[in-house]
């Protein structure tokens, strides 16, 4: 069981029994209907006639509903740390159905998204960043990704943060007895040892901070927008990108109204690509208007623009120049000289004088030329490496909580400058501390936790 369990039951009212179906709604072969809590033996005596034995499949009538197998695991051995039962039967939406109301008549409720889960983590079985973990192996959008999820699932990232904390407690514990002592005779920590344990503990962290930098890009991806003039090509180059042809392409401007999205994924790290509207210093009517403001709130939530220029009609990419104010600030550009194979020999053009330092990439989204370059340049400007050996899943909550660490471990550094009081150092290091544990849950508002298992499937 992992620490904080008992602290994270507490307080609870006792369990009710839950049931849901925890394979995909629809026919199939076979679909489990799974239910935990203390009432799972009362249940599957009345459904099942007699309590299979643990963890042997057992073939049994499904109170006359369906014939199938069923498989008991009590507590806490069982995914929940409940009892759990489980009845496989045959595939079709109404036994799945029949079944489960029968389980409810008989005193079950119907579970939340999430809660199976959500209760193996109550229950000490998992930690916040494992439960994180189950989520993101079911939503896995790669097999890169889903490596990483499975390596989270089985500890490797609690463990990492898990042994920061360890290390940030001992340099505490030090601070801490040294203000206890003080004024008694005890020889506390000088500062020069008191910096060297501090930059040990800040490197880990910064090792810590980049394999999570890696992890949330394969467990969350980068939303990229495609953006430009009308007739610039930006649909061309999603159907390029995408590898089929999710866009309709032609001659006229203004084909693309609203806002396109597709998946693909580079290497493993997935991305969201959304194709816009068209550009242009003044819409032309009512829809294009429309279409433009969709365009302009895709990319301020973007992780990064791709502006599209035609790079034969528009060599300066003046679209770019007139349109750069209405572009938000903090996302970063990437002009994309489109169509160089009508310039003269393919050459790449200048980069025009007022984006100079903007990346730029030319390419050629009709014949492909080029395209393989942006693909290098959207994994570089993420700063995704080929996933490896070590690479987890992290979500964007768990930099946010690393950042706010590394933030505290800075005000000690500057507090130690200053010479300052180890009172203060104390209270920092505890901030560094709580910030560690809201990542693994030790220290997780309820909000935050409903937040989490909220976004689970029904039946996990
Ligand atoms: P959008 O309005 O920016 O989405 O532009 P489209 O993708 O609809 O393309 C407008 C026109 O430019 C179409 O006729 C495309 O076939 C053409 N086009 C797009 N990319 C290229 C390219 O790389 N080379 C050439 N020669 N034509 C292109």
């Amino acid at each position: 069981m992992n620490a904080g369990a008992s602290a994270r039951g507490r307080d609870r009212p006792p369990p009710q029994t839950i049931v849901a179906a925890a394979t995909p709604p629809g026919r199939g072969g076979i679909a489990i209907v799974r239910l935990s809590g203390p009432a799972v033996p009362a249940i599957a005596e009345v459904m099942l006639g007699a309590m299979p034995l643990p963890r042997r499949a057992t073939r049994a009538s499904f109170a006359n509903l369906d014939d199938g197998i069923a498989l008991f695991f009590p507590a806490p051995h069982s995914y929940t740390g409940e009892h759990v039962l489980e009845l496989h039967g045959h595939g079709g939406p109404v036994i799945v159905e029949a079944l489960i109301a029968r389980a409810v008549s008989l005193g079950a409720r119907r579970a939340q998204p999430g809660e199976f889960t959500q209760r193996a983590y109550l229950n000490g079985k998992i930690d916040l960043v494992q439960a994180e973990a189950v989520a993101d192996l079911i939503d896995a959008a790669s097999q890169a990704a889903a490596t990483a999820a499975l390596r989270s699932l089985q500890g490797e990232f609690s463990q990492r943060v898990r042994s920061l904390g360890e290390a940030l407690a001992a340099l505490r514990v030090q601070v801490e007895a040294a203000i206890d002592f003080s004024d008694e005779d005890l020889e506390a920590l000088p500062d020069a040892a008191l910096r060297r344990q501090l930059e040990a503990v800040a490197q880990q962290l910064g090792e810590l901070r980049s394999v999570g930098v890696q992890g949330r890009l394969l467990t969350e991806g980068m939303t990229i927008v495609i953006a430009g003039a009308p007739n610039a090509g930006k649909s061309t180059l999603l159907n390029r990108l995408v590898g089929h042809e999710a866009a309709i392409v032609t001659p006229l401007p203004g084909t693309t109204r609203d806002v396109l999205r597709e998946r693909m994924q580079i290497d493993g790290m997935p991305l969201q690509i959304l194709d816009t509207a068209g550009l242009r210093a003044q819409a032309g009517d009512a829809i294009e208007a429309e279409g433009m403001r969709r365009a302009e709130i895709a990319m301020a939530q973007a992780d990064r623009v791709l502006f599209v220029v035609d790079a034969a009609a528009d060599p300066q990419a003046r679209a770019y120049q007139d349109y750069a104010e209405r572009l938000p600030a903090q996302v970063p550009v990437t002009l994309v000289f489109n169509k160089i194979d009508l310039c003269a020999g393919g050459t790449p053009v200048a980069t025009p004088q007022p984006s100079a330092g903007l990346p730029s990439v030319a390419l050629s989204a009709r014949t492909g030329e080029g395209v393989e370059t942006l693909r290098e340049h959207l994994k570089s400007a993420a700063g995704f490496v080929q996933s490896g050996e070590g690479v987890i899943s992290a979500r964007a909550r768990h930099l946010q909580a690393l950042a706010r660490c590394a933030g505290h471990l800075g005000s000690v550094r500057a507090l130690l400058e200053n010479r300052s009081g180890r009172e203060l150092i104390a209270e920092e290091l505890r901030g560094a501390s709580g910030a560690l544990g809201e990542i693994i849950g030790t220290e997780s508002p309820d909000e935050l936790l409903g937040r989490i298992f909220a976004s689970f499937c029904i039946g996990k």
